[in-house]
């Protein structure tokens, strides 16, 4: 039986869902009843510490927790020791500038001797600083969209994802700071034997989300093109190849990295591929 890790995720917010869903997708049980603070699993040595994301990076830091899952913006923000495992794919959004909409924006001389409104003062200070430009940040925990209509600022900068939230307040998007996605980040020096477990969970949410990022694919081939589909299609190894009951054709099973898909499978039928199936793969171990 390996070490348990301990493993923190956010309470409740726009991690949370996809968190546990990951580790609900590397086949490990657990409990989750609302209110709870801790639980563990029944199948694998992990427990969880549900809590706010903001304590996340301080808890792995401290080695409280030996693993968490944050946002980059929450994680550059606290600044603390961590090491970042990998990047999740998931709850992306960015840090913008944003000012009234009514207000021409020629550049980032905007700011020069103003005041910005802000929950990131330390990823805006650096972006300011970086700049040249020199703005009183005022921090503040919540809404803050609100502090330019009532006169707290002359500017935010924010968490956007669709740009709504800043519409409906009468702001527009004027610069791009910052890029987040959810990290697994874990404490920087884990005992060899939690190292362990942290492996066996790396290589389940690895093949997991390489499962996600491919699509298996089975097609029908004309015999004299065979060639030229399955130089298309290198697949794992390479493609499986069957004959249909059909004389002349065969049937080419393979993978297709999503990033590529649609163009692959232009290339396919450009190349006589007809009755072409596309699969998700759960799980992908190469
Ligand atoms: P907590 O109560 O845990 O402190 P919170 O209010 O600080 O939660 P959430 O709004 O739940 O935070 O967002 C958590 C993280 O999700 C953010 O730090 C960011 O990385 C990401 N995020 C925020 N807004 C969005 C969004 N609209 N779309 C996708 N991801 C987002
Ligand atoms: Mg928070």
């Amino acid at each position: 039986m390996n070490q348990v890790i301990r493993i923190a995720v956010q309470k409740s917010g726009r991690l949370s869902e996809d968190s546990l869903k990951l580790i609900k997708e590397c086949g490990i049980k657990f409990y989750n009843g609302t209110g709870k603070l801790k639980s563990t699993s029944t199948n694998f040595p992990i427990e969880f510490l549900y809590l706010r994301d903001d304590d996340i990076p301080g808890y792995v830091a401290d080695g409280v927790a030996d693993l968490g899952i944050v946002g980059q913006n929450e994680l550059v923000e606290k600044d603390k020791e961590v090491q970042v495992i990998k990047p999740l794919g998931f709850s992306k959004c960015r840090l913008s500038l944003a000012i009234p909409k009514g207000e021409s924006y020629e550049g980032l001389s905007y700011f020069q001797g103003k005041r910005i409104a802000t929950s990131y003062p330390k990823i805006l200070g650096d972006f300011l600083r970086d700049a040249g430009i020199q703005a009183e940040i005022h921090e503040i925990s919540g809404s803050v969209e609100i502090a330019p209509s009532i006169g707290l600022a002359a500017g935010i900068c924010d968490i956007v994802s669709s740009g709504s939230t800043l519409m409906m307040n009468g702001l527009k998007e004027v610069a791009e700071i910052f890029k987040s996605e959810a990290v697994l980040i874990a404490h920087p020096d884990l005992s060899a034997e939690k190292q362990e477990t942290v492996e066996k969970l790396l290589f389940r949410m690895n093949a997991v989300q390489t499962g996600k990022n491919n699509k298996y694919v089975l097609l029908n081939a004309p015999n004299e093109n065979l060639e030229k589909i399955t130089s298309l299609l290198p697949g794992m190894r390479s493609p499986t190849i069957l004959p249909l009951a059909e004389a002349g054709w065969s049937s080419v099973h393979s993978v297709i990295n999503e990033e590529t898909f649609w163009d692959k499978i232009e290339d396919l039928r450009a190349a006589g591929a007809e009755g072409i199936l596309v699969v998700p793969i759960e799980k992908m171990i190469v």
